[in-house]
């Protein structure tokens, strides 16, 4: 099937006793057994809830992997996978990754005996010269946030493949519309579905989708046994956003195009980050591995003056963090998003004060421009 009817129907049949074309909120902690030792493949929420399980369907089937499993938030399913893990197995990660995975890393999960090396993985050699015996997983975020640096998966792949190293990919950024890293070669695939895949700003929420069986089964195994589900209602949300997801995304690319080519041509705009630009550095990879450019741009005003003065003007567009919704975020990144980065780390990877981050929505785009119009007249 095409992605835009797999996003409508995998995992979904319509529900068995009513036929409601929807699947129901399963709300419930436990499930009657018609005799001892028999049940319908349902016995306590947390292993199993109808309403998780077509959602975990249906992302299996987005990502082209073969099991899904969904938890409480993006966190949570990152934290789930690194437990496949145990002490003195060593990591390789990116450098410039979502604040919240390095505090994860370096804050919680040192201290159980992990070792991680950071490295600009959009360098192909860097990767290779950090592989070590202990090296277990190479965990992997491109476009990268909010400096939309890409990493090239299949070389990256390549490398992992020869040491036996396991390839995560947070996909988040992208959702599976725009690029699908286990056709690529990875072997986990890991989401907040808080962003795009629920794309309406009114759930939080995390996935991870396996490139096997044998991987998601012990994601199953880690799901029941640490237990940070997603609920039912969060799940039902989520499948509600996924239905849209293909014509959000078409709409994104088109909006995140014309946003960054109105931007690229702006006087009082210095710099654009945005892999759709031909003069993006890595448009060629972009092409390849990506399927359309998305919503997610990046603009230098020169100064934190001017970013303040710009940012405190915007009306339709909301001064908020996180990305991917429906509606138009706008951010600054030195001082929201990314203020936990040591100062060093944000100068190397040109995080300076006058950067702003633009998660375009799907409104008009027209009616946005003339949004960020009124804004530059106050600089
Ligand atoms: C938001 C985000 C996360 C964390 O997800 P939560 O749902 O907020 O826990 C992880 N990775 C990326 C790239 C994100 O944008």
């Amino acid at each position: 099937m095409g992605f835009a009817t797999d996003c409508i129907h995998a995992g979904q049949e319509p529900e068995a006793v009513t036929g409601a074309v929807t699947v129901p909120i399963f709300q419930t902690s436990t499930y009657v057994q018609p005799r001892l030792g028999e049940h319908k493949g349902f016995e306590y929420a947390r292993t199993q809830n109808p309403t998780r399980a077509a959602l975990e369907g249906n992302l299996a089937v987005l990502e082209r992997g073969r099991q899904a499993y969904c938890f409480a938030s993006g966190m949570s399913a990152i934290d789930t996978v690194f437990r496949l893990l145990k002490s003195g197995d060593h990591v390789i990660a990116a450098e410039n990754m979502y604040g919240g995975s390095y505090r994860l890393f370096s804050r919680v999960l040192e201290k159980f005996g992990l070792q991680f090396t950071y490295v600009d993985t959009s360098s192909t050699a860097a990767v290779a010269a950090a592989v070590r015996p202990a090296t277990r997983v190479l965990f992997l975020e491109t476009p990268t946030n909010p400096m939309m640096t890409l990493t090239d998966i299949p070389a990256c792949v390549a490398i992992a493949r020869a040491h036996g190293i396991l390839v995560v990919v947070d996909n988040t950024f992208c959702s599976p519309y725009l690029q699908r890293p286990i056709e690529l070669g990875a072997d986990i695939v890991v989401h907040s579905t808080t962003k795009f895949l629920n794309g309406h700003s009114d759930s939080v929420g995390g996935a991870v989708i396996t490139a096997t069986d044998e991987l998601g089964e012990q994601i199953q195994f880690l799901q029941n046994a640490v237990g940070a589900i997603l609920s039912p209602f969060d799940s039902w949300l989520v499948l509600r956003g996924t239905k849209t997801l293909a014509l959000r995304m078409q709409c994104h690319n088109a909006n995140g195009m014309a946003m960054a080519t109105y931007l690229t041509n702006h006087p009082k705009v210095k710099k654009v980050y945005y892999p759709g630009l031909p003069d993006h550095p890595q448009h060629a990879l972009a092409k390849k591995q990506m399927n359309g450019f998305g919503s997610m741009i990046s603009f230098e005003l020169g100064s934190k003056e001017n970013a303040a003065l710009f940012l405190n003007r915007v009306r339709l567009c909301s001064l908020a963090e996180s990305l991917g919704g429906v509606e138009t975020l706008i951010s600054h990144p030195e001082t929201m998003t990314h203020a936990s980065v040591p100062i060093e780390t944000r100068k190397r990877l040109g995080i300076t004060p006058g950067l702003v981050r633009i998660s375009v929505g799907i409104e008009d785009v027209e009616d946005l421009i003339a949004d960020l119009e009124n804004a530059f007249d106050a600089i």
